[in-house]
């Protein structure tokens, strides 16, 4: 990637569609010298000659492409071109019958990648949007809602959930560790009087690449013999990690588009069970509400428009992972998490999840030796390899990155992210020991 300093008024502004022939203007005296990427000498791209959808204006500065950018945040993740095709569609009436095909084709190919066989609820909104939707939908003001700290996300949901007048007991954590099931149950056994309505749990623990073990967590409470809704956050696992709504016996499952799924961001999800459905709180919403979007989907419709170009998109990406299998696709991230804590460790740095039964399939974070801050590692891979790993979040700003191996990901995919952040520690001048990416490439050779 090339950022190039043109100054605003070098800029080219697209009305309509990109003319062929439109005017050239000479940059003689840009393309050499005057590159920000550190690869001086090599002859320049000409920007003003490439497709518009290959750069990008930040403020002044124009950022190139010559290759496909590595997006390894732990999402948005790589949308697949397939699923970019699909969407590229003409959008349209989504109060015609051929909508109400779309919609049918889409709740079917969607309950499978939940594990389930009831209603998926679908929001055009983002997994923030379908956090909220599973609390209002089932719990009433001044209920208790039982949360473990799990680290950013879990505390981000325990803070929305206390934004509508819920009251909120957290089980401590050291953003390490998954939710401890033995406190699950010990604080369900104290609660004689049932007054805990939902326990909340983040499947997936996207910033410190932690899985918490949500069988477990449903046995707590069943060996509690407590009423409470198990609500599970999946938007980092869900088509990456093993999971299964029904078998499980989860209440409600949140989801969202922009990870696991290979999907843009934009569309939430809540997989609702018959309990959940049966057990309806009184905080309101009218955007978020089950009733009436079940009711509108049974007849192959949405109560307010949908996002229905996203709607194509999960179709195929639906699609995509039934032509892979689930079991495949979870086994595919198990083996590039795996090969990805063996490059760490042969680096000689620390995976952040200190339980191996907690590793998390879809990312791993990196902890940084102290002295060494690891946002500067990710703006020399930004800047010279154009790649994009994920940051230190909250408590953990600087202290580590995060990997994100998840979503439209393979072997190579893989190769080419551990060499991305290989060369970054090094030029970032961490120490530490060579070989890490040759280490992940004898693990993906012999665990084919
Ligand atoms: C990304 C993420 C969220 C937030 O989703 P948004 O789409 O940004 O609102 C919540 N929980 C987890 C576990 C996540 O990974």
């Amino acid at each position: 990637m090339r950022k190039t300093h043109f100054g605003a008024e070098y800029g080219w502004r697209h009305i309509g569609r990109q003319c062929s022939d439109r005017p050239r203007r000479s940059i003689t005296g840009l393309h050499h010298g005057q590159i920000t990427s550190g690869r001086v000498g090599r002859p320049a791209v000409d920007v003003f000659r490439i497709p518009t959808s290959a750069h990008a204006t930040i403020g002044a500065a124009v950022v190139t492409h010559e290759g496909r950018h590595f997006l390894q945040i732990p999402g948005p993740t790589n949308v697949p071109d397939r699923v970019l095709r699909a969407m590229s569609a003409p959008t349209i009436d989504h109060r015609g019958p051929e909508f109400a095909a779309l919609t049918t084709e889409v709740l079917d190919a969607v309950k499978p990648v939940f594990g389930t066989t009831g209603p998926v609820v679908i929001y055009p909104a983002s997994g923030t949007g379908a956090w909220e939707a599973a609390l209002v939908n089932t719990l009433s003001p001044g209920d208790r809602v039982l949360i473990g700290e799990t680290g950013h996300f879990s505390t981000l949901w325990a803070g929305l959930a206390a934004k509508h007048g819920l009251r909120v007991d957290v089980i401590p954590g050291d953003w390490r560790r998954g939710v401890d099931p033995a406190a699950v149950r010990e604080r369900l056994d104290a609660d004689a009087g049932h007054e805990i309505a939902a326990v909340c749990v983040v499947h997936n623990e996207t910033s410190t690449g932690v899985t918490s073990r949500v069988p477990e967590v449903r046995a707590a409470i069943d060996a509690a013999a407590h009423p409470a809704l198990l609500l599970v956050d999946t938007i980092s696992s869900l088509a990456s990690i093993d999971y299964r709504h029904d078998e499980w016996g989860v209440d409600v499952t949140v989801a969202g588009s922009q990870k696991g799924l290979m999907l843009p961001p934009g569309l939430g999800f809540n997989a609702v069970s018959r309990k959940a459905l049966d057990h309806r709180g009184s905080l309101t919403s009218a955007y978020f509400d089950w009733d009436p979007i079940l009711e509108s989907n049974a007849r192959g419709f949405f109560p307010y428009t949908p996002a229905t170009n996203l709607l194509y998109g999960l179709r195929e990406a639906c699609a995509m992972l039934a032509e892979e299998g689930l079991p495949a696709v979870f086994a595919r991230h198990q083996r590039h998490a795996t090969a990805t804590r063996a490059a760490v460790r042969a680096w000689g740095l620390e995976v952040l999840c200190l339980d191996e039964r907690e590793y998390s399939g879809s990312l791993t974070a990196v902890l940084l030796p102290s002295g060494h801050n690891a946002d500067e590692v990710r703006r020399v891979v930004l800047e010279r390899f154009d790649m994009s790993l994920g940051s230190g979040l909250g408590k953990l700003a600087g202290t580590v990155f995060r990997i994100g191996h998840l979503g439209h990901f393979n072997d190579l995919s893989l190769a080419g992210t551990l060499s991305g952040v290989q060369m970054g520690l090094q030029l970032a001048g961490v120490p530490i020991k060579p070989g890490g990416v040759e280490v992940a490439l004898e693990h993906l050779r012999d665990a084919g």
